[in-house]
């Protein structure tokens, strides 16, 4: 068994740190200071400039396969990518990506959403939650009825990341109520904006914000059908699997650096006339997080693992996103402890991760929903205890 980063790893992991301690970290106070008034930390047209820097570093597409020009790489490196982009709270992102099931797409499709997605021209948004079903994503009510070679969307699509800048919206609807969601009775559909839905922003604890996309008698043709007609709930679930490792991988990062600053703040902040970290109940919080955040990270790069090596790797990817939410969120609320009424300020990152990191334990599947997963693959003999 060897835990070590084999050279190439070793290689990509350190460029990408590079390019985030020159390119990105310097952005920091900026983003702080816009966001405390109210103003987003970083503007698109920043994003793509970055991105673009980047895309000449060899950067561009970490998940896009190389025949459209990304870098098509294993799901390990992604990961410890993802956990360098966690070690700043400057929301970038590499560019060259789009949603994973966007590949699905057919030819005339992927002229139309894929290929401007991927060049970062075109924004897209997946849309299956509702306001009466998240958890229960298969209890959807969006009803798409067919007429003639058009189908007639209604109804309500709430949370959506990038809702409010999409252009268009990967949309799973109703298409069969007799068959049920889960069993071929949803279907997803690829809408423009122009075709006339409309987002509403809703305001959350973090930065940024979500959108429901309201929908009223909105036509889409047949040919806007992703995939095939009742394939949009496996679809779906496709798209909500791929934020199983790459969520808790850059948990791993910010979870790394928020602890940084902690053994920072331990060793210079003196009180009674003494530093900070020569107190056991300082050094057991350091303690406790390091061990979490090591055993967090060997459960992603794990659940990584598993997707390179074509393994089923839903149970290993429920662990990892349960542990590592959980882990960052504790581990931050011990970092803000350590900081005192510092750490609560927002001339600090910390505050902000506070903010930032409670929303891992919900999307993408809540930690209950994931506590199901894994209980129900043992309970059904599904998963074995032990390697
Ligand atoms: C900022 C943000 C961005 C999001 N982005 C997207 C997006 O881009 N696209 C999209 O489609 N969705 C998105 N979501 C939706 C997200 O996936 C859902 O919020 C999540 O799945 C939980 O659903 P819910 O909010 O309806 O909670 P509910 O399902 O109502 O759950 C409420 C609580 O009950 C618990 N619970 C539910 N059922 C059970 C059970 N059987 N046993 C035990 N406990 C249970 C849950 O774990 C949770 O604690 C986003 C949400 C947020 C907040």
């Amino acid at each position: 068994m060897d835990f070590a980063l084999s050279d190439e790893e070793r290689a990509i992991r350190d460029t990408v740190r590079s390019f985030v301690v020159k390119e990105i970290l310097p952005l920091e106070d900026t983003v702080l200071r816009r966001e405390r008034a109210h103003e987003p930390g970083l503007r698109l047209e920043e994003l793509r400039e970055l991105q673009q820097k980047a895309r000449k570093f060899g950067f561009w597409g970490l998940a896009t396969p190389e025949e459209y020009g990304g870098m098509g790489l294993p799901a390990v490196l992604q990961s410890l990518i993802w956990t360098e982009l966690g070690r700043t709270i400057v929301p970038f992102r590499f560019g060259g990506e789009a949603d994973n099931i966007l590949f699905f797409a057919n030819d005339a499709q992927k002229e139309e959403f894929l290929l401007p997605t991927i060049e970062g021209t075109r924004i897209s948004c997946f849309a299956i939650t509702e306001p009466g079903a998240g958890s229960d994503a298969a209890n959807i009510k969006m009803s798409a009825r067919q007429d003639g070679d058009d189908w007639i969307l209604n109804g309500e699509k709430t949370f959506i990341t990038n809702g409010n800048e999409a252009d268009f919206a990967i949309v799973v609807a109703v298409t069969d109520r007799s068959l049920g969601a889960r069993k071929g009775g949803a279907t997803a559909f690829l809408v423009d904006r122009s075709m006339g839905w409309r987002s509403e922003f809703i305001q959350t604890m973090g930065e940024g914000g979500p959108a429901s996309l309201i929908f009223e008698d909105v036509r889409v043709p047949s040919r806007n059908i992703l995939g095939a007609v009742g394939q949009g709930f496996e679809l779906g679930m496709q798209w909500i699997g791929k934020g199983r490792y790459t969520i808790p991988s850059h948990a791993i990062g910010i979870a790394e650096r928020a602890l940084e600053m902690a053994l920072d703040h331990a060793r210079t902040r003196e009180t009674f006339g003494r530093a900070i970290g020569e107190n056991q109940a300082i050094q057991w919080m350091i303690a406790d997080s390091e061990v979490e955040l090591e055993a967090a990270r060997m459960l992603v790069l794990r659940a990584a693992w598993t997707v390179d090596s074509g393994r089923d790797p839903r149970h290993a990817s429920s662990m990892a996103k349960l542990y590592g939410a959980n882990m960052v969120n504790n581990v931050v609320d011990r970092v803000l402890q350590i900081h005192g009424g510092m750490g609560y300020t927002r001339e600090l990152p910390i505050e902000r991760w506070y903010r930032q990191v409670r929303l891992y334990r919900i999307f993408e599947g809540t930690d209950e929903m994931q506590r199901l997963i894994i209980s129900r693959d043992l309970l059904r003999g599904y998963t074995m205890i032990g390697l």
